[in-house]
C-alpha cells in the first residue's frame, strides 16, 4: 500500500488535520516495519539452504537478521490514511482529485509502455 501524502497537489499545505487521519497497520509488512530482503524474493532452494548456508546464517535468516526496512511505511509498521467520515465535503473533493491524478499517471505510464513495446516491434502497432 502506497503511503498517503497529506499535501495538497496545488498548495503543498496539509489537507487533513491529525483528527481526520487514522493509523492502520501497514499491509505490506503486516506491521513489522521490515520485510524479507529482496535478495530472497525468489525464495531459497533447499539445496542452497543445506549447502551454501552455515548454521549461523540459517539462524540469522529465521530471526529476520537480513530483513530490510519496509519502504511503504518507512519502517514504522503503520500508515496514516484519511478518516473519510471526519472529512469535509471540500476535503473529500480534493482527495478524490488526488486519486484521479494517480489513475491518470498510471494510464500515461501504461500507454508509454505500450509505445515502447510498439517501437521494439512487440504488438501489432494498432490501437493508438
Ligand atoms: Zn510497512
Amino acid at each position: 500500500m502506497k503511503l498517503f501524502d497529506n499535501r495538497g497537489p496545488d498548495t503543498g499545505e496539509p489537507i487533513l488535520t491529525k483528527r481526520q487521519m487514522q493509523w492502520v497497520i501497514c499491509d505490506t509488512c503486516r506491521g513489522e516495519g521490515k520485510r524479507d530482503n529482496p535478495a530472497f524474493a525468489n525464495g531459497i532452494t533447499s539445496e542452497e539452504w543445506a549447502n551454501d548456508w552455515d548454521e549461523d546464517e540459517r539462524e540469522g535468516y529465521l530471526e529476520g537478521r537480513y530483513d530490510v526496512p519496509c519502504n511503504d511505511c518507512n519502517g514504522a509498521g503503520r500508515q496514516q490514511i484519511p478518516l473519510i467520515s471526519a472529512c469535509t465535503f471540500a476535503q473529500k473533493r480534493i482527495l478524490a482529485g488526488m486519486r484521479k491524478s494517480d489513475r491518470e499517471y498510471q494510464r500515461d505510464y501504461d500507454s508509454e509502455k505500450y509505445l515502447r513495446m510498439a517501437e521494439n516491434g512487440v504488438g501489432h502497432g494498432c490501437g493508438y
